[in-house]
Protein backbone atom coordinates (compact mmCIF):
# COMPACT_ATOMS: atom_id res chain seq x y z
CA UNK A 1 0.00 0.00 0.00
CA UNK A 2 1.21 3.19 -0.91
CA UNK A 3 0.76 7.09 1.28
CA UNK A 4 -2.19 8.60 0.20
CA UNK A 5 -0.50 11.92 0.37
CA UNK A 6 2.22 10.71 -2.19
CA UNK A 7 -0.57 9.20 -4.14
CA UNK A 8 -2.13 12.68 -4.85
CA UNK A 9 1.71 14.20 -4.80
CA UNK A 10 2.74 11.67 -7.66
CA UNK A 11 0.06 11.09 -9.84
CA UNK A 12 1.20 10.87 -13.13
CA UNK A 13 3.58 8.32 -12.01
CA UNK A 14 1.24 5.76 -10.22
CA UNK A 15 -0.89 6.28 -13.07
CA UNK A 16 2.11 5.27 -15.57
CA UNK A 17 3.25 2.42 -13.10
CA UNK A 18 0.04 1.01 -13.27
CA UNK A 19 0.33 0.93 -16.95
CA UNK A 20 3.48 -0.33 -17.29
CA UNK A 21 2.60 -3.16 -14.80
CA UNK A 22 -0.84 -3.45 -17.13
CA UNK A 23 -3.09 -3.81 -14.22
CA UNK A 24 -6.14 -2.09 -13.94
CA UNK A 25 -6.07 0.93 -11.60
CA UNK A 26 -9.00 3.68 -10.80
CA UNK A 27 -6.71 6.02 -9.69
CA UNK A 28 -9.71 8.98 -10.35
CA UNK A 29 -11.94 6.96 -8.32
CA UNK A 30 -9.38 6.60 -5.58
CA UNK A 31 -8.84 10.55 -5.66
CA UNK A 32 -12.84 11.75 -6.07
CA UNK A 33 -13.15 8.98 -2.88
CA UNK A 34 -10.65 10.49 -1.04
CA UNK A 35 -11.86 14.41 -1.91
CA UNK A 36 -15.38 12.83 0.07
CA UNK A 37 -13.37 11.12 2.67
CA UNK A 38 -11.68 14.49 3.52
CA UNK A 39 -14.89 16.63 3.34
CA UNK A 40 -17.34 13.61 5.85
CA UNK A 41 -13.48 13.84 8.05
CA UNK A 42 -14.01 17.69 8.23
CA UNK A 43 -17.36 17.65 8.38
CA UNK A 44 -17.63 15.03 11.47
CA UNK A 45 -15.49 17.28 13.32
CA UNK A 46 -16.98 20.37 12.83
CA UNK A 47 -20.36 18.84 13.95
CA UNK A 48 -18.66 16.78 17.24
CA UNK A 49 -17.30 20.22 18.24
CA UNK A 50 -20.40 22.20 18.11
CA UNK A 51 -22.44 19.71 19.74
CA UNK A 52 -19.67 19.52 22.56
CA UNK A 53 -20.11 23.25 23.21
CA UNK A 54 -23.93 22.80 23.51
CA UNK A 55 -23.64 20.13 25.84
CA UNK A 56 -21.54 21.97 27.71
CA UNK A 57 -24.14 25.12 27.55
CA UNK A 58 -27.03 22.99 27.95
CA UNK A 59 -25.34 22.29 31.46
CA UNK A 60 -24.63 26.09 31.53
CA UNK A 61 -28.53 27.09 30.89
CA UNK A 62 -29.85 24.16 33.45
CA UNK A 63 -27.18 25.44 36.71
CA UNK A 64 -28.62 29.04 35.61
CA UNK A 65 -32.46 27.44 35.85
CA UNK A 66 -33.08 28.71 32.26
CA UNK A 67 -35.64 25.64 31.58
CA UNK A 68 -36.73 26.55 27.66
CA UNK A 69 -33.27 27.82 26.78
CA UNK A 70 -32.02 24.71 27.87
CA UNK A 71 -34.93 22.28 26.57
CA UNK A 72 -34.38 24.34 22.67
CA UNK A 73 -30.37 23.76 23.54
CA UNK A 74 -31.30 20.11 24.23
CA UNK A 75 -33.22 19.81 21.42
CA UNK A 76 -30.26 20.91 19.52
CA UNK A 77 -27.74 18.67 20.67
CA UNK A 78 -30.30 15.94 19.62
CA UNK A 79 -30.73 17.05 16.28
CA UNK A 80 -26.79 17.20 15.50
CA UNK A 81 -26.72 13.57 17.23
CA UNK A 82 -28.65 12.54 14.37
CA UNK A 83 -27.03 14.24 11.75
CA UNK A 84 -23.48 13.06 13.26
CA UNK A 85 -24.63 9.48 13.07
CA UNK A 86 -25.68 9.22 9.70
CA UNK A 87 -22.22 11.28 8.44
CA UNK A 88 -20.50 8.49 10.44
CA UNK A 89 -21.91 6.13 8.18
CA UNK A 90 -20.68 7.80 5.54
CA UNK A 91 -17.37 8.49 6.59
CA UNK A 92 -17.11 4.81 7.64
CA UNK A 93 -18.42 4.02 3.51
CA UNK A 94 -15.92 6.52 2.62
CA UNK A 95 -12.83 4.89 4.40
CA UNK A 96 -13.47 1.52 3.26
CA UNK A 97 -13.79 2.34 -0.36
CA UNK A 98 -10.41 4.52 0.17
CA UNK A 99 -8.71 1.52 1.58
CA UNK A 100 -10.18 -0.98 -1.35
CA UNK A 101 -8.98 1.22 -4.01
CA UNK A 102 -5.64 1.84 -2.11
CA UNK A 103 -5.10 -2.23 -1.98
CA UNK A 104 -5.06 -1.73 -5.84
CA UNK A 105 -2.04 1.08 -6.26
CA UNK A 106 0.80 -0.17 -8.00
CA UNK A 107 4.39 -0.27 -5.83
CA UNK A 108 6.66 2.31 -8.54
CA UNK A 109 9.68 0.38 -9.98
CA UNK A 110 12.97 1.17 -9.54
CA UNK A 111 15.01 3.75 -12.04
CA UNK A 112 16.59 0.45 -13.42
CA UNK A 113 14.24 -1.15 -13.95
CA UNK A 114 13.39 -2.73 -17.85
CA UNK A 115 10.09 -1.52 -19.16
CA UNK A 116 9.08 -4.28 -20.96
CA UNK A 117 5.67 -6.16 -22.00
CA UNK A 118 6.47 -9.55 -20.44
CA UNK A 119 9.03 -11.91 -19.66
CA UNK A 120 10.79 -11.68 -23.15
CA UNK A 121 11.56 -8.37 -22.41
CA UNK A 122 13.59 -9.22 -19.15
CA UNK A 123 17.31 -8.24 -19.78
CA UNK A 124 20.35 -10.49 -19.07
CA UNK A 125 22.87 -9.12 -16.09
CA UNK A 126 25.23 -12.22 -15.39
CA UNK A 127 25.79 -15.61 -16.35
CA UNK A 128 27.45 -18.71 -14.81
CA UNK A 129 28.99 -21.26 -16.08
CA UNK A 130 28.32 -22.99 -19.10
CA UNK A 131 25.10 -25.36 -20.75
CA UNK A 132 27.00 -29.06 -20.80
CA UNK A 133 27.86 -30.52 -24.12
CA UNK A 134 26.53 -34.12 -24.02
CA UNK A 135 28.34 -36.19 -26.26
CA UNK A 136 25.11 -38.49 -26.61
CA UNK A 137 21.39 -37.72 -26.62
CA UNK A 138 20.59 -36.70 -23.01
CA UNK A 139 17.37 -37.95 -21.39
CA UNK A 140 15.10 -35.49 -19.50
CA UNK A 141 13.85 -35.08 -15.90
CA UNK A 142 10.85 -37.33 -16.68
CA UNK A 143 12.95 -40.37 -18.06
CA UNK A 144 15.63 -40.14 -15.77
CA UNK A 145 12.95 -40.44 -12.92
CA UNK A 146 11.81 -43.38 -14.79
CA UNK A 147 14.91 -45.09 -14.95
CA UNK A 148 16.10 -44.54 -11.35
CA UNK A 149 12.76 -45.22 -10.29
CA UNK A 150 12.55 -41.89 -8.09
CA UNK A 151 9.80 -40.00 -9.65
CA UNK A 152 6.44 -41.26 -10.72
CA UNK A 153 4.61 -38.70 -12.33
CA UNK A 154 1.58 -40.89 -13.62
CA UNK A 155 0.98 -42.11 -9.76
CA UNK A 156 1.46 -39.00 -8.36
CA UNK A 157 -1.44 -37.51 -11.01
CA UNK A 158 -3.71 -40.79 -10.12
CA UNK A 159 -3.78 -39.71 -6.58
CA UNK A 160 -3.74 -36.30 -6.88
CA UNK A 161 -4.61 -35.17 -10.17
CA UNK A 162 -3.25 -33.12 -12.97
CA UNK A 163 0.30 -31.23 -12.24
CA UNK A 164 0.71 -33.78 -9.03
CA UNK A 165 4.05 -35.74 -8.85
CA UNK A 166 5.63 -38.26 -6.24
CA UNK A 167 9.19 -38.33 -5.61
CA UNK A 168 10.64 -42.06 -4.40
CA UNK A 169 13.44 -43.43 -2.30
CA UNK A 170 16.63 -40.98 -3.37
CA UNK A 171 14.15 -38.40 -5.37
CA UNK A 172 13.03 -37.97 -1.94
CA UNK A 173 16.28 -37.45 -0.05
CA UNK A 174 17.43 -35.45 -3.10
CA UNK A 175 14.58 -33.18 -2.49
CA UNK A 176 15.51 -33.27 0.90
CA UNK A 177 18.98 -32.74 0.55
CA UNK A 178 19.19 -29.67 -1.45
CA UNK A 179 16.36 -28.07 1.37
CA UNK A 180 19.33 -29.14 3.95
CA UNK A 181 21.91 -27.53 1.87
CA UNK A 182 20.23 -23.87 1.45
CA UNK A 183 18.88 -24.13 5.43
CA UNK A 184 22.77 -24.74 6.30
CA UNK A 185 23.82 -21.98 3.77
CA UNK A 186 21.66 -19.44 5.01
CA UNK A 187 22.17 -19.87 8.71
CA UNK A 188 25.95 -19.56 8.48
CA UNK A 189 24.74 -16.33 6.64
CA UNK A 190 23.00 -14.97 9.59
CA UNK A 191 19.15 -15.99 8.74
CA UNK A 192 17.08 -17.43 11.46
CA UNK A 193 15.72 -20.67 10.17
CA UNK A 194 11.52 -20.64 10.71
CA UNK A 195 8.68 -23.11 10.14
CA UNK A 196 5.53 -21.43 9.44
CA UNK A 197 1.97 -21.96 9.09
CA UNK A 198 1.10 -23.32 5.40
CA UNK A 199 -2.52 -22.17 6.48
CA UNK A 200 -3.25 -18.70 6.66
CA UNK A 201 -6.13 -15.62 7.49
CA UNK A 202 -6.65 -14.02 4.43
CA UNK A 203 -6.22 -10.47 6.25
CA UNK A 204 -2.69 -12.05 5.96
CA UNK A 205 -3.02 -12.18 1.97
CA UNK A 206 -4.24 -9.15 1.63
CA UNK A 207 -1.64 -7.42 4.13
CA UNK A 208 1.24 -8.97 1.99
CA UNK A 209 0.38 -7.74 -1.06
CA UNK A 210 -1.30 -11.23 -2.18
CA UNK A 211 -5.03 -10.41 -1.75
CA UNK A 212 -7.20 -9.00 -3.50
CA UNK A 213 -5.27 -9.74 -6.72
CA UNK A 214 -4.38 -13.23 -6.99
CA UNK A 215 -7.11 -14.74 -5.38
CA UNK A 216 -8.09 -17.00 -8.36
CA UNK A 217 -4.30 -18.33 -7.63
CA UNK A 218 -4.69 -19.33 -4.43
CA UNK A 219 -7.04 -22.32 -2.76
CA UNK A 220 -9.35 -21.45 -0.22
CA UNK A 221 -9.94 -24.31 2.76
CA UNK A 222 -13.91 -25.13 2.14
CA UNK A 223 -15.83 -23.62 5.10
CA UNK A 224 -12.73 -22.20 6.98
CA UNK A 225 -11.88 -18.43 5.92
CA UNK A 226 -8.83 -19.75 5.65
CA UNK A 227 -6.66 -19.89 2.68
CA UNK A 228 -3.31 -21.92 1.43
CA UNK A 229 -0.23 -19.92 0.88
CA UNK A 230 1.39 -20.31 -1.95
CA UNK A 231 4.98 -18.74 -0.40
CA UNK A 232 6.34 -18.69 3.46
CA UNK A 233 6.75 -14.96 2.41
CA UNK A 234 3.30 -14.53 3.37
CA UNK A 235 3.43 -15.99 6.73
CA UNK A 236 6.89 -14.85 7.29
CA UNK A 237 6.50 -11.34 6.67
CA UNK A 238 2.95 -11.28 8.89
CA UNK A 239 4.63 -12.52 12.18
CA UNK A 240 5.10 -9.35 12.70
CA UNK A 241 2.59 -7.62 11.76
CA UNK A 242 1.30 -4.38 14.05
CA UNK A 243 4.72 -5.02 15.92
CA UNK A 244 7.58 -2.30 16.37
CA UNK A 245 10.74 -4.08 15.53
CA UNK A 246 14.18 -4.12 16.61
CA UNK A 247 15.79 -3.40 13.53
CA UNK A 248 19.18 -2.15 14.46
CA UNK A 249 20.48 -5.10 12.14
CA UNK A 250 18.07 -5.81 9.06
CA UNK A 251 15.71 -8.70 10.68
CA UNK A 252 17.06 -12.21 8.30
CA UNK A 253 14.49 -15.27 8.12
CA UNK A 254 14.60 -18.57 6.47
CA UNK A 255 11.21 -20.02 5.69
CA UNK A 256 10.68 -23.44 5.15
CA UNK A 257 6.95 -24.66 4.05
CA UNK A 258 4.84 -26.18 1.29
CA UNK A 259 3.30 -24.21 -1.08
CA UNK A 260 0.37 -24.13 -2.68
CA UNK A 261 -0.17 -22.96 -6.49
CA UNK A 262 -3.99 -23.00 -8.48
CA UNK A 263 -1.80 -21.90 -11.58
CA UNK A 264 -4.57 -20.67 -12.97
CA UNK A 265 -4.32 -19.26 -16.90
CA UNK A 266 -1.13 -21.69 -17.27
CA UNK A 267 -3.30 -24.49 -18.79
CA UNK A 268 -1.36 -26.09 -21.49
CA UNK A 269 1.78 -24.72 -20.15
CA UNK A 270 4.95 -26.69 -18.77
CA UNK A 271 2.58 -29.64 -18.63
CA UNK A 272 5.30 -32.19 -18.93
CA UNK A 273 7.14 -33.04 -15.49
CA UNK A 274 7.87 -31.46 -11.97
CA UNK A 275 8.17 -27.74 -13.46
CA UNK A 276 4.69 -26.39 -12.89
CA UNK A 277 2.63 -28.11 -10.42
CA UNK A 278 0.42 -26.94 -7.35
CA UNK A 279 2.44 -28.34 -4.06
CA UNK A 280 5.74 -27.77 -3.76
CA UNK A 281 8.30 -27.08 -1.02
CA UNK A 282 10.79 -23.86 -0.86
CA UNK A 283 13.20 -22.54 1.68
CA UNK A 284 12.49 -18.92 1.37
CA UNK A 285 14.75 -15.74 2.27
CA UNK A 286 12.56 -12.66 4.00
CA UNK A 287 14.47 -9.58 4.66
CA UNK A 288 13.07 -6.75 7.15
CA UNK A 289 15.04 -3.45 7.22
CA UNK A 290 15.27 -0.15 7.68
CA UNK A 291 13.43 2.22 5.56
CA UNK A 292 16.64 3.58 3.27
CA UNK A 293 16.48 2.90 -0.31
CA UNK A 294 20.12 2.25 -0.44
CA UNK A 295 20.04 -0.68 2.69
CA UNK A 296 17.34 -2.33 1.21
CA UNK A 297 19.15 -2.65 -2.26
CA UNK A 298 21.99 -3.95 -0.74
CA UNK A 299 20.15 -6.63 0.69
CA UNK A 300 18.43 -7.58 -2.61
CA UNK A 301 22.12 -8.17 -3.64
CA UNK A 302 22.86 -9.95 -0.55
CA UNK A 303 19.79 -12.04 -0.91
CA UNK A 304 20.49 -12.80 -4.95
CA UNK A 305 24.18 -13.54 -4.01
CA UNK A 306 22.68 -16.39 -1.58
CA UNK A 307 20.88 -17.91 -4.28
CA UNK A 308 23.47 -18.06 -6.55
CA UNK A 309 25.95 -19.23 -3.75
CA UNK A 310 23.68 -22.39 -3.64
CA UNK A 311 23.57 -22.69 -7.35
CA UNK A 312 26.86 -22.72 -7.41
CA UNK A 313 27.49 -25.51 -4.85
CA UNK A 314 25.07 -27.01 -7.05
CA UNK A 315 27.32 -26.65 -10.02
CA UNK A 316 24.67 -25.55 -11.93
CA UNK A 317 25.15 -22.98 -14.75
CA UNK A 318 22.51 -20.11 -14.60
CA UNK A 319 22.03 -16.76 -15.00
CA UNK A 320 20.34 -13.13 -14.02
CA UNK A 321 17.84 -11.34 -15.40
CA UNK A 322 16.35 -7.78 -14.35
CA UNK A 323 12.87 -8.65 -14.89
CA UNK A 324 10.49 -5.70 -16.63
CA UNK A 325 7.34 -4.04 -15.66
CA UNK A 326 5.37 -5.86 -17.50
CA UNK A 327 6.85 -9.13 -15.62
CA UNK A 328 6.30 -7.76 -12.12
CA UNK A 329 3.60 -8.01 -9.63
CA UNK A 330 1.83 -4.90 -7.99
CA UNK A 331 4.31 -5.05 -4.89
CA UNK A 332 7.60 -5.13 -6.48
CA UNK A 333 9.79 -2.37 -6.69
CA UNK A 334 12.51 -4.12 -8.54
CA UNK A 335 12.91 -7.70 -9.40
CA UNK A 336 15.84 -10.41 -10.26
CA UNK A 337 15.35 -14.15 -11.45
CA UNK A 338 17.34 -16.26 -11.70
CA UNK A 339 16.93 -18.86 -14.60
CA UNK A 340 18.86 -22.37 -14.59
CA UNK A 341 20.12 -24.25 -17.44
CA UNK A 342 17.47 -26.82 -17.71
CA UNK A 343 18.94 -29.20 -20.82
CA UNK A 344 15.65 -31.07 -21.31
CA UNK A 345 14.00 -27.65 -22.28
CA UNK A 346 17.06 -26.38 -24.07
CA UNK A 347 16.95 -23.39 -22.28
CA UNK A 348 17.11 -21.57 -19.20
CA UNK A 349 14.25 -22.06 -16.66
CA UNK A 350 12.95 -19.97 -13.77
CA UNK A 351 14.18 -21.31 -10.10
CA UNK A 352 14.26 -18.56 -8.32
CA UNK A 353 12.99 -14.67 -7.59
CA UNK A 354 14.51 -11.67 -5.67
CA UNK A 355 12.41 -9.02 -5.06
CA UNK A 356 12.43 -5.87 -3.28
CA UNK A 357 9.13 -4.05 -2.08
CA UNK A 358 10.39 -0.89 -0.15
CA UNK A 359 7.41 -0.31 2.54
CA UNK A 360 4.40 -1.58 0.22
CA UNK A 361 4.03 -4.33 2.46
CA UNK A 362 4.96 -3.08 5.69
CA UNK A 363 2.15 -0.02 5.36
CA UNK A 364 -0.26 -2.98 4.43
CA UNK A 365 0.80 -4.86 7.76
CA UNK A 366 1.66 -2.00 9.77
CA UNK A 367 5.20 -3.25 10.68
CA UNK A 368 7.34 -0.42 11.78
CA UNK A 369 10.84 0.06 14.19
CA UNK A 370 11.87 3.72 15.64
CA UNK A 371 14.77 4.78 13.56
CA UNK A 372 18.61 6.23 14.89
CA UNK A 373 16.22 9.80 15.66
CA UNK A 374 13.70 7.72 17.86
CA UNK A 375 10.84 8.21 15.01
CA UNK A 376 8.47 5.38 14.20
CA UNK A 377 8.80 4.52 10.37
CA UNK A 378 7.65 1.54 8.21
CA UNK A 379 10.46 -0.91 7.59
CA UNK A 380 11.74 -2.32 4.00
CA UNK A 381 10.36 -5.80 3.12
CA UNK A 382 12.45 -8.29 0.85
CA UNK A 383 12.42 -11.92 -0.28
CA UNK A 384 13.60 -14.60 -2.65
CA UNK A 385 13.94 -17.99 -3.06
CA UNK A 386 17.07 -19.94 -1.42
CA UNK A 387 15.61 -23.50 -3.02
CA UNK A 388 11.86 -24.68 -4.52
CA UNK A 389 11.83 -28.54 -4.91
CA UNK A 390 11.25 -30.74 -6.86
CA UNK A 391 11.33 -27.64 -9.70
CA UNK A 392 15.40 -27.50 -8.82
CA UNK A 393 15.79 -31.40 -9.47
CA UNK A 394 15.60 -30.91 -13.21
CA UNK A 395 18.46 -29.12 -13.54
CA UNK A 396 20.01 -31.04 -11.28
CA UNK A 397 19.34 -34.30 -12.85
CA UNK A 398 19.46 -33.24 -16.24
CA UNK A 399 22.67 -31.79 -16.09
CA UNK A 400 24.41 -33.84 -13.69
CA UNK A 401 23.74 -37.19 -15.91
CA UNK A 402 26.13 -39.56 -17.71
CA UNK A 403 26.00 -41.67 -20.80
CA UNK A 404 25.72 -44.69 -19.00
CA UNK A 405 22.62 -43.39 -17.32
CA UNK A 406 24.21 -42.39 -13.98
CA UNK A 407 23.75 -38.97 -12.14
CA UNK A 408 26.58 -37.22 -10.70
CA UNK A 409 26.24 -35.89 -6.61
CA UNK A 410 27.68 -32.33 -6.13
CA UNK A 411 30.38 -32.30 -3.96
CA UNK A 412 28.39 -30.14 -1.35
CA UNK A 413 24.90 -32.39 -1.30
CA UNK A 414 27.12 -35.47 -0.11
CA UNK A 415 26.86 -35.12 3.49
CA UNK A 416 23.13 -34.96 3.05
CA UNK A 417 23.09 -38.00 0.91
CA UNK A 418 24.88 -40.87 3.41
CA UNK A 419 28.61 -39.51 1.02
CA UNK A 420 27.20 -40.98 -2.17
CA UNK A 421 29.31 -39.41 -4.86
CA UNK A 422 26.39 -40.42 -7.39
CA UNK A 423 23.21 -42.41 -8.51
CA UNK A 424 24.77 -45.54 -10.11
CA UNK A 425 23.63 -46.49 -13.59
CA UNK A 426 20.59 -48.89 -13.44
CA UNK A 427 21.74 -52.45 -13.72
P1 LIG B 1 7.65 -17.15 -6.77
O1 LIG B 1 7.38 -17.25 -5.29
O2 LIG B 1 6.42 -17.18 -7.63
O3 LIG B 1 8.58 -16.02 -7.08
O4 LIG B 1 8.40 -18.49 -7.15
C1 LIG B 1 9.63 -18.81 -6.58
C2 LIG B 1 10.10 -20.11 -7.14
O5 LIG B 1 9.22 -21.16 -6.77
C3 LIG B 1 10.15 -20.17 -8.65
O6 LIG B 1 11.30 -19.54 -9.17
C4 LIG B 1 10.14 -21.67 -8.86
O7 LIG B 1 11.43 -22.23 -8.61
C5 LIG B 1 9.21 -22.16 -7.77
N1 LIG B 1 7.83 -22.30 -8.26
C6 LIG B 1 6.91 -21.33 -8.42
N2 LIG B 1 5.75 -21.83 -8.87
C7 LIG B 1 5.94 -23.17 -9.04
C8 LIG B 1 5.13 -24.24 -9.47
N3 LIG B 1 3.86 -24.06 -9.82
N4 LIG B 1 5.66 -25.47 -9.49
C9 LIG B 1 6.93 -25.69 -9.11
N5 LIG B 1 7.75 -24.72 -8.67
C10 LIG B 1 7.28 -23.46 -8.63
Amino acid sequence: MLDMGWIRENAELVRQTAKWKKVDFPLGELLEWDDRRRERRRETEELRTRRNALTKEVESLLRQEKLAEGEAAKEQVREIGGRLADLETRLAEAEKKCRELMLLAPNPVSKDTPIGESDNDNVEVRRFGEPPAFGFKPRDHVELGELHDIIDIPRGVKAGGPRSYTLKGTGVYLHLAVQRLALDVLTARGFTVMDVPAIVRPETLERTGFFPGGMDQTYELSGENRWLAGTSEVPLVSLYSDEMVELTEPMRLAGISPCFRREVGSAGRDVRGLYRVHQFSKIEQVVLCENDPEVSERMLQEILANAEHILQLLELPYRVVAVCTGDMSLKTHKQYDIETWMPGRSAYGETHSASNLLDFQARRSNIRYRDAGGRARYCHTLNNTAVATPRILIPLLENHQREDGSIYIPQALRKYMDGREVIPAPQ
